[in-house]
């Protein structure tokens, strides 16, 4: 039997957008188990937990594994990426592309993960461009405002941001 192709796909996930999703399913596509891996990412600040944002991710790509078969798991890490990725046993690591923006961020850390890793591959995929320019920042400050962001990220995501955000703005 050929190999298991295993991908990781690493974010924050705060919150889980349409943008993640859409990679998701293009990631899906390249391997026979994807693991999310939802970074722990003090430093910026989460508005939802790691276990939040673990319980959410899960929920919203279980119906994706059921109708592709390929098994995803939805793992939290605290370590560095390489080290995560080979812990799980990962061929190569998936991240999104948006804009140029994005490109700096991306190319510093590829770089330095292939000196540190460089049997990992690392695997670009860009989202529809109706999905691109989603952002999980700019989703909080929409809803901080008061605005709508049904378009941007799950239904059930969009209601548990702006009960996060009420919640937040409550306590000062
Ligand atoms: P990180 O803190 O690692 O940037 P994010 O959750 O913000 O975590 O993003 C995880 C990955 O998903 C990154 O590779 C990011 O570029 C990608 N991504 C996020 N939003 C989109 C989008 N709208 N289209 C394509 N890729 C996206």
């Amino acid at each position: 039997m050929a190999k298991q192709r295993v991908g990781v796909y690493p974010g924050t996930f705060d919150p889980i957008t349409n943008g993640h999703i859409d990679i998701i399913k293009r990631g899906i596509g390249l391997v026979d188990r994807l693991v999310i891996g939802v970074a722990t990412n003090p430093s910026k600040n989460p508005l939802f937990t790691l276990e939040e944002r673990v319980d959410i991710v899960t929920r919203e790509t279980s119906a994706l594994a059921l109708e592709t078969g390929v098994q995803i798991d939805v793992v939290q890490f605290d370590e560095l990426l390489m080290k995560f990725a080979e812990r799980v046993g990962a061929d190569f690591i998936i991240r999104g592309l948006r804009a140029v923006a994005d490109f700096e961020y991306e190319f510093q850390m590829t770089g330095m993960n292939y000196q540190i890793n460089p049997d990992i591959e690392t695997v670009f995929l860009m989202a529809d461009p109706k999905y691109q320019t989603i952002a999980s920042r700019l989703v909080k400050e929409v809803a901080m405002y008061g605005g709508n962001i049904a378009a941007f990220v799950p239904k059930q995501v969009g209601l548990e941001v702006v009960a996060k955000v009420e919640a937040h703005s409550k306590k000062g």
